[in-house]
């Protein structure tokens, strides 16, 4: 297309034949998406699906949020860049405000999750320093980012494969399990990493007796607790952050994803004990915090707050789950149903990527994660109706599902609700998670 000429729409095929061509496959889209409008997207052909992904909960003020889009269409006409070489009006602005809502401490900007972690990974380090300290402990099955660090912190041996050596400095514990934590506690160790609902793990929040030991034990042992709010964060969970669940609070976390709903955005948020570790030149980011990500991101926290997202989330989250509880109960194929407000997971007795590739056929997008487990994370502006159609949706597509498998299988497995259901066998290396 030459300069000036209006772009004309492009075909669904020739945009996947570009792709082919052009762009790594690290992912396998099976969908073109054209628009979006709170929680619904549009394909090519017209055809509308109820987003039950949201991007990834990137878009949990719904899609293209009018007052989102107004802040954003407005700060590109007047400011986008400048960098931290100068002061911008908005960074300090999203930061008092995260405070706010946060640690009472201070933030430091950056343009995704995998480096809102890596900046905090060196926070820890740095504060760790002077005493020789820097092992970080993080959880089995956790999930911190692609880069090398975050690699290496995230405690899931698919994501590492094939990309040694990897950075040192990080051990794993079973999430959930306090004593093996305590085991890998020596004198390097500065920090305890952790998602307080493990979102590509598999949908798994941390047990309270959990939370509450290891703030304890940071406490104890004087170290850093770190918690990635990548996900879970954001009102996601019917809170503004997963922790809150748990009536502790850690001495920092990283949050994006949702920050700065699709304009990319990530952020340190920390305590005063760690707000000034940090000193000039120390750790730096071109784009972080820009005018344009501050301004989205400002407005994405006031469309949650004037719309009451927050207490959305914990309101619709709790109906939905009960509903998809009936499914369980009707669906032997269904072992169980866990998460915390809109961050819900259906445990399946199998791997969910077939059964997400029917919803979305259908007309529903969903995430499948950790192998057998279907995900769900809405907007948190989704409404009652739009929640019973994809209860709707579930259903048939279970019904159907079933009748399908049942000649296969005629034996149901037995079902263990109780268990924390561990991911099919084998199923975990083959999927290529839809996320990140
Ligand atoms: C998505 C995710 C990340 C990585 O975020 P990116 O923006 O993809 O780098 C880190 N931690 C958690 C918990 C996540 O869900």
């Amino acid at each position: 297309m030459k300069q000036g000429e209006e772009d004309p729409m492009t075909s669904e095929e020739d945009i996947k034949h570009m792709y082919e061509q052009h762009v790594m496959r690290t992912y396998a889209p099976q969908l073109t998406l054209v628009r979006g409008k709170g929680t619904r997207v549009w394909d090519t052909e017209g055809k509308v699906y109820l987003d039950f992904g949201a991007g990834i909960a990137v878009l949990n003020a719904g899609h293209s949020n009018d007052h989102v889009v107004q802040a954003i269409t407005r700060q590109a006409a007047v400011l986008t860049h400048v960098s931290n070489l100068y002061f911008n009006e908005k960074q300090p602005k999203l930061a008092a405000k995260l405070n706010a809502i946060g640690l009472g401490g201070k933030c430091f900007f950056a343009n995704s999750g995998a480096e809102a972690n890596e900046g905090m990974i060196k926070l820890a380090r740095l504060w760790g320093h002077e005493q020789g300290r820097y092992e970080i402990v993080t959880m089995q099955n956790s999930f911190h980012g692609r880069t090398l660090a975050t690699a290496a912190a995230t405690g899931q041996e698919k994501i590492k494969k094939g990309f040694a050596p990897m950075p040192e400095g990080f051990v794993h514990a079973r999430f959930n399990d306090l004593a093996s934590v305590k085991q890998l506690v020596n004198e390097k160790t500065v920090a305890v990493m952790l998602e307080a609902v493990q979102g590509e793990g598999g949908v798994v929040p941390a047990d309270p007796d959990f939370m509450t030991g290891v703030r304890a034990l940071c406490d104890e042992q004087k170290l850093l607790m770190l918690c990635d709010e990548v996900q879970c964060g954001m009102g996601r969970t019917g809170k503004w952050w997963g922790y809150e669940h748990y009536g502790v609070k850690p001495d920092a976390f990283s949050v994006a994803k949702a920050l700065g709903s699709g304009y990319p955005i990530g952020a340190i948020v920390c305590n005063q004990k760690l707000e000034d570790v940090f000193a000039p030149g120390h750790h730096a980011s071109t784009f972080g915090g820009s005018p344009l990500a501050c301004a989205a991101a400002l407005a994405t926290i006031e469309a949650i707050e004037s719309e009451r997202l927050v207490e959305r989330a914990a309101d619709a989250g709790a109906a939905f789950a009960e509903g998809l509880s009936v499914l369980a109960e009707r669906y032997a194929h269904v072992q169980s149903v866990r998460g915390k407000g809109l961050m819900q997971g259906l445990v399946l007795d199998e791997d969910a990527k077939p059964l997400c590739e029917m919803l979305m056929d259908m007309g529903l997008l969903v995430l499948p994660t950790a192998g057998n487990v279907v995900r769900f994370l809405p907007p948190l502006s989704v409404k009652d109706s739009e929640i019973e159609e994809a209860l709707d949706m579930l259903d048939d597509c279970l019904a159907e599902w079933h009748g399908a498998t049942a000649e296969a299988a005629p034996e149901p497995p037995p079902e263990d609700a109780a268990a924390p259901a561990a991911p099919a066998a084998g199923a975990q290396e083959e999927t290529d998670d839809v996320a990140e």
